[in-house]
């Protein structure tokens, strides 16, 4: 089967900056592909390549054709700066959203896939919680139920628990067979929820692997030995 996404030799520069270079990848359909590297990696110029936003050198595919061009019903993005209008509810939110792309869901259930009750539906923006306020991004992303999401941070700026949550909610979107890909800087929050990790630096893929073989072959012959000091007499 053809991969849903595919990079070959992908590279982009800002200027004198290089922040891709030679990136290939490929992301199998219905599978979550978390990009993991520190600030500065390439993680949000790599969302933007995939997104058709830029245009770099190499080739973005997705499903076999050339990003920029394809019908961007077919993508839901989140980019990592977003703020919706601040006085709009959800409900409006996700409704407006969608209908750019010609789709007219039902917002309570589009809000209920990422953990948002009816009590937060007609709450104006600005007075919704920072978890609350990034699954309300998360469902504008996914309101036209888009085959490809790309989320670049999704939990940037919530609290620990909310994090947590909102991952579960992810999870459960990828589970239910969403093509997914997200970045992260921290492997320890997408390991549950990846089918693979793609580890990036200086804007170069270090390794890409299951996240079970990545901690193999990190981990895989070292062992943390201590040893007490005997006690002073
Ligand atoms: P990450 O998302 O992993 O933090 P980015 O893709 O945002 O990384 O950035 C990769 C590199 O490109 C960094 O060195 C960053 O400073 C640079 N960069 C990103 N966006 C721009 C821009 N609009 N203009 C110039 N340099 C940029």
């Amino acid at each position: 089967m053809q991969p849903a996404v595919t990079l070959r030799d992908v590279s982009h520069h800002y200027g004198g900056t290089a922040a891709l270079r030679g990136v290939s990848l490929s992301v199998a359909e219905g599978s979550v592909l978390a990009v993991v590297g520190p600030n500065g990696a390439g993680k949000t110029t790599l969302i933007r390549a995939i997104a058709g936003v830029i245009d770099p050198t190499g080739e973005v595919l997705i499903d076999g054709d050339a990003a920029q061009h394809i019908d961007r019903r077919r993508i839901g993005i989140l980019p990592q700066a977003f703020t919706p209008a601040r006085r709009l509810t959800p409900r409006e939110l996700i409704r407006y959203h969608a209908a750019r792309y010609d789709a007219y869901p039902d917002p309570a259930a589009v809000c209920a896939r990422v953990g948002l009750g009816l009590s937060e539906l007609d709450r104006p923006f600005e007075r919704l919680s920072g978890g609350q306020q990034r699954r309300v991004c998360v469902a504008m992303a996914i309101a036209h139920e888009p085959a490809l999401l790309l989320l670049d941070e999704p939990t940037a700026g919530i609290d620990p628990a909310g994090r947590r949550a909102l991952w579960d909610e992810l999870e459960r979107i990828g589970e239910a067979g969403t093509t997914m890909i997200i970045t992260s800087h921290s492997f320890a929050e997408v390991d549950r929820l990846a089918d693979e990790v793609c580890i990036l630096d200086d804007g170069a893929v270090l390794a890409s692997d299951t996240p079970a073989d990545l901690v193999g072959a990190v981990a895989g012959g070292h062992r943390l030995q201590v040893t007490p000091a005997p006690p002073s007499l």
